[in-house]
């Protein structure tokens, strides 16, 4: 090892009380899943973590049927109050058991355990907190005269933030007076059943939430019971299109929160420090599987060369590698399926002409990994312009004049996010404006918190969740 550099500094797994194989969670137990079980991984080395059960269509009717039942006999008879009160002791436990949460979201999913101990873990139990607060307030929020829960919810979400993304489904749906089922994606089921031990753990009444593991199948179940009252979906926009069409024509209530192709714009008066950090946060927080990740990034064309310049020396100062060791920056790659997207579409951006730059860093043998990547040269037209790699790549396109950084920021099917880079407020101001994304960062990026509402445009979705708005989302007779 040669002087200053890092010596290996890992998390301890011991910290885990992991089981062999994990049931499905319905009506506050565990049980045997009917369809045929799989293994988790973890990414970063492709070792077996456990066996999960699949939810067939008779789980998933079990599962509605506890959610409907504790509905109807539980927490639509709780007050606001109490239920505030569990929403309030959820949100303690994960505090307690956040460093157990942090090590298994990172082992499950390959993100930097500093990611998943400092932003993941303590976001989750920030959304508990907020909506815990909001569980005996829902009839003087301004929500309409009598705002009342809609009863069952399905909810389907993605493995980029495994627990974070059932914090954002749970916690309103829960302050809102629902019940729910709940699918976690199938590469990342670990710290969703750990969070059902929580339940338990919390006295939750039985069948409030029940949490039910399987691949994309077990989701189209949940999505077309006749007995779900709504349903709520984040993941890739194709499979938002076909939750689309499957409740159309039905009286089920839908939000979706799909892709993004975020432009991240930098004016030749920004603070350039402060802007290489925020486009290395931008697109490399997460490994880039970030739906709002700051993925295009638009410069302006006096800067670009500078800008690039300090963006490559800072990308080549980041560290990649096992996602428990707390020096890490860059993780794995959630899954083999999708290191071949992002290989893919790289390899389409280098043959459609755009230049191609990587860091160089050493990848681990075993496991699926990706080094930061810069294109530069793209076009508007190239499919790395266009369309999500979610991976750590990114594209840099040119501007001139303010208006032309709009046309080409809102050059895109997507509408979830964008940021400015300015030292001028007006400048901000003025381009905030003309942008047709739900999220605008001005001088930072991918900042979260559970007061602000967080949605797309386009086919980025619709709905919000976050905010007094993403209970909207959750009761009827209600509007923002
Ligand atoms: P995905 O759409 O493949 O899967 C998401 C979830 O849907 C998984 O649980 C999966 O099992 C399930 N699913 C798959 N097919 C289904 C079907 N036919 N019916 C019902 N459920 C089905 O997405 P992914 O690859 O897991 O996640 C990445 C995508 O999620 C990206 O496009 C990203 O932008 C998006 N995302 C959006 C947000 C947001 O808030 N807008 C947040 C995070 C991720």
């Amino acid at each position: 090892m040669s002087f200053l550099e890092y010596a290996p500094a890992p998390e301890s797994k011991a910290v885990l009380n992991l089981k062999d194989s994990y049931g499905l969670f319905i009506d506050g137990e565990f049980v045997d899943g009917s369809g045929a079980s799989f293994a988790t991984i973890s990414p970063a080395d492709e070792s077996h973590i456990a066996e999960i059960a699949s939810a067939n269509e008779q789980d998933i009717d079990r599962a509605v049927a506890a959610a409907r039942r504790a509905y109807d006999k539980t927490w639509s008879k709780m007050s606001g109050r109490d239920r505030g009160k569990y929403l309030f002791r959820i949100a303690r436990l994960v505090q307690e058991r956040a460093r157990e949460l942090a090590v298994a979201e990172s082992l499950d999913n390959g993100k930097p355990i500093k990611e998943s101990r400092d932003v993941d873990v303590p976001l989750v139990a920030s959304w508990f907190f907020y909506y815990a607060g909001w569980a005996d307030k829902l009839d003087y929020a301004g929500l309409g005269a009598n705002p009342r829960a809609l009863g069952v919810a399905g909810q389907i979400i993605p493995w980029n933030f495994p627990l974070l993304m059932l914090a954002w489904k749970l916690a309103p749906a829960l302050a809102a007076g629902n019940t729910v089922v709940l699918k976690p994606a199938e590469t990342t089921p670990l710290t969703a059943l750990i969070f059902a031990e929580i339940l338990q753990q919390a006295d939750l009444p039985a069948g409030v939430v029940n949490i039910v593991t399987g691949a994309g199948a077990s989701g189209a179940a949940l999505v077309r019971h006749p007995d779900v009252d709504k349903v709520a979906f984040t993941g890739s926009t194709g499979v938002g299109r076909d939750i689309a069409r499957a409740v159309a024509g039905t009286d089920k209530k839908v939000t979706l929160e799909l892709g993004g192709k975020a432009a991240n714009i930098v004016f030749d008066d920004a603070p350039i420090d402060q802007a290489i950090e925020g486009i290395v946060n931008g697109i490399f927080f997460n490994q880039g599987h970030v739906c709002c990740a700051g993925s295009r990034l638009l410069v302006q064309e006096s800067i670009h060369d500078e800008v690039i310049d300090r963006l490559k020396n800072r990308l080549s100062t980041l560290r990649l590698g096992d996602p428990l060791d707390k020096n890490t920056d860059i993780g794995a790659i959630n899954s083999a399926a999708q290191l071949a997207r992002i290989r893919e579409l790289s390899d389409i951006g280098e043959a459609e002409g755009a230049e191609r730059w990587t860091a160089d860093c050493a990848i681990p043998d075993k496991g699926f990994w990706f080094a930061p990547t810069i294109f530069t040269g793209v076009e508007a037209s190239h499919r790395i312009a266009r369309d999500e790699v979610f991976g750590p790549v990114l594209s840099v396109l040119t501007f001139r004049t303010p208006a032309e950084a709009i046309a080409k920021a809102n050059n895109t099917p997507y509408g979830l996010s964008a940021g400015i880079w300015s030292e001028k407020g007006s400048r901000i101001l003025a381009v905030a404006d003309r942008l047709r994304a739900g999220v605008i960062w001005a001088n930072t990026f991918n900042r979260f918190d559970p007061s602000s509402p967080f949605g797309g445009y386009k086919e980025s979705g619709y709905g919000r969740e976050g905010g007094r708005q993403g209970l909207t989302a959750y009761l009827k007779g209600a509007s923002a």
